[in-house]
């Protein structure tokens, strides 16, 4: 089959992108590269493999990711589709039968006359219309690839969770809670003479001898190794560098980064440390607390050693340990519209690709969406400005009173300084006009105006509902 489009990737964003250009009249090849080449987490030959987790979140409208569902149920999603046929009782969330849902996505795909799939790995950004999709553990070959087209310090290899430790195991005769100058996260301020003790985080102070002593041992501690990939310190997204690279950087870097004391008071002494080390609430019960900017990939043993120098955290229990995994995404707010297009002119001459015979699309987890729902949601509009594309036709943006167009909007326009991958949360939308003051009002008042946004949307597309005006001649067949 001679095809329109190339799309990279049979995950979830591949697949919804494959299949909103399809149904569009377009002719999709979709490359995925397994079985032949597995990628280090999934483990079948199935497109839209759930590699994880079967949940896909809640399905009510007035939760965020409820809301997006309903969005792409609204927009023909295959992957909503698919997800319905396979669902397994889960009270509000929806929950699939991974397998049936991974099959049921396949059949619908590889039966569709105008998808053709190819399993080989593609090992160069395609000419012509492309979506790239290829998820967060994108093959080498392709991310190198992709290097060339982004720069080296636009794509991200590894994410760097920090460990959690439970409240009960802190050491309060040493650590004490305090917020920095007695700012609290709600804005409000520690009055005059009121308790340091009211502060949003616990803060364990350190002395100089022991700030010196413990970047001894956290300089001298042993990492876990790394597989895929040489690390180096440019392929993390730096708003989230482990501590240990860090503190590479010089012997003040942590007294200066995320040990900084300013703004702390130690109520036994008075007087501020010289460094201190801040726990932050992890979950709503308020008994598990995460190590902030502690990031890292020492060996758990490690762990265990270093961070347990920390005066208050001799006895700390840890839930969960520090860890790194990789998680390839771009740094989309520099990269990519709104429409999910890769902006050649950001880039310089040498590396970019022409954008005469190239249109390139991203989609995914790639874009630094989360969630399977989120990043089959960048996939269909993907996909449906990718077909608009070949067409010549301006491409779209959704409004951004919608989940999805929020989502979209998001990752193109965020900070690129410290852009983190997002998943789909009322926070991103537009502030309502009028809020009510409950929590689940606005929720619902969320949902309304994205669902009347959406109609709106929908009813001014011209290609909404699938008929489109016969399509340009095929551009030159890709290179995979
Ligand atoms: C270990 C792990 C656990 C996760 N757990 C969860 C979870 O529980 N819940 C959740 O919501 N999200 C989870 N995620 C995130 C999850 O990956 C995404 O939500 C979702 O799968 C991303 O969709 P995608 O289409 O961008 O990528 P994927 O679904 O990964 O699809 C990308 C596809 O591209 C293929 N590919 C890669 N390189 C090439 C190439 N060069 N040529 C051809 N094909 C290629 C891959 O084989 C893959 O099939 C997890 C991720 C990882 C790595």
């Amino acid at each position: 089959m001679v095809s329109d489009i190339t799309v990279v990737g049979g995950g979830l964003a591949g697949t919804e992108a494959a299949w909103q250009a399809a149904q569009r009249g377009a002719r999709v090849r979709l490359y995925e590269m397994r079985p032949r080449k597995m990628t280090p987490a999934h483990t079948t030959d199935r497109l839209a493999e759930l590699v994880c987790s079967n949940s896909l979140g809640s399905d009510l409208v007035d939760r965020a990711p409820g809301l997006l569902k309903h969005e792409l149920r609204a927009l023909d999603s295959l992957i909503m589709a698919c997800a319905d046929t396979a669902t397994v009782p889960a009270g509000g969330a929806l929950r699939s039968d991974r397998d049936r849902f991974a099959q049921a996505v396949t059949e619908r795909i590889e039966s569709h006359p105008n998808i053709e799939v190819v399993r080989e790995e593609v090992t160069g950004i395609p000419a012509g219309v492309a979506v790239i999709a290829s998820g967060p553990l994108t093959s080498e070959r392709l991310a190198a690839e992709i290097i060339k087209l982004t720069g080296s310090e636009h794509l991200y290899f590894w994410d760097a969770i920090a460990p959690i430790v439970t409240l009960e195991s802190i050491d309060f005769s040493i650590a004490f809670r305090a917020s920095r100058y007695g700012v609290h996260g709600d804005g409000t301020v520690t009055a005059p003479g009121e308790h340091l003790g009211e502060g949003d985080y616990i803060n364990c102070p350190m002395s100089r001898d022991e700030y010196n002593g413990f970047m001894d041992a956290l300089l001298g501690a042993e990492t876990a190794t790394l597989r895929d990939f040489e690390l180096r310190s440019d392929q993390f997204f730096e708003g989230c560098l482990p501590v240990e690279v860090m503190a590479r950087r010089g012997r003040d870097a942590l007294a200066y980064g995320p040990m900084r004391p300013v703004g702390i008071k130690d109520p036994r002494t008075g007087k501020r440390p010289y460094a201190v080390v801040q726990l932050r609430q992890d979950n709503i019960a308020g008994s598990l607390y995460n190590v902030v900017g502690f990031q890292t990939n020492l060996k758990f043993p490690e762990q265990d050693r270093v961070l347990r120098m920390i005066p208050g955290l001799q006895g700390a229990e840890f839930v969960r340990y520090g860890q790194m995994h990789r998680n390839t995404f771009i740094n989309s707010p520099l990269l990519l519209d709104a429409t999910m297009k890769f902006r050649h002119k950001v880039i310089d001459a040498e590396r970019t690709v022409d954008p005469a015979t190239h249109s390139i699309f991203f989609a995914g987890q790639i874009v630094g969406v989360e969630g399977y729902i989120g990043n089959a949601a960048t996939g269909l509009l993907a996909g449906l400005n990718a077909t608009r594309a070949l067409r010549s036709w301006p491409l779209i943006e959704l409004p951004p009173a919608t989940m999805l167009g929020a989502l979209c909007y998001y990752v193109s326009h965020a900070d690129p300084k410290t852009f983190q991958p997002m998943k789909a949360n009322f926070g991103i939308l537009p502030p309502l006009d009028h809020p009510p003051r409950d929590k689940r009002g606005r929720a619902a008042m969320y949902a309304e105006r994205a669902h009347q946004a959406l109609a709106n949307f929908q009813a001014s597309i011209d290609d909404a509902k699938l008929t489109a005006p016969a399509l340009q001649p095929p551009m030159a067949p890709p290179q995979p």
